[in-house]
């Protein structure tokens, strides 16, 4: 069990979450915390250098992988699994 970076809660095991698929980005966060800080900032949380994607989990599966180059709109990133993600 960790805790998320950004609100300091535990991540249960049924949690989505998402992490950043980058070196020195390191660690798990809620979908619904980093879908929060994604719409003010795609810069990674730790590096504060550009974020690519998110792979979004749950129960350890990555269920799909969220591109960031493309700008999502804020809306869109409301939803763990918008449109225009991979799925896996
Ligand atoms: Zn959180």
């Amino acid at each position: 069990m960790d805790d998320c970076p950004i609100c300091l809660q535990p991540i249960d095991v049924d949690d989505i979450v998402a992490t950043i698929d980058q070196p020195g980005e390191s660690g798990r966060y809620h979908y619904a915390c980093i879908g929060e800080w994604i719409k003010k900032s795609t810069n990674g949380i730790l590096t504060h250098t550009p974020i690519d994607s998110l792979d979004v989990l749950q129960n350890q599966q990555l269920i799909c992988k969220i591109n960031l180059i493309i700008q999502p709109k804020e809306e869109e990133l409301d939803d763990y699994c918008p449109d225009f993600c991979i799925l896996f």
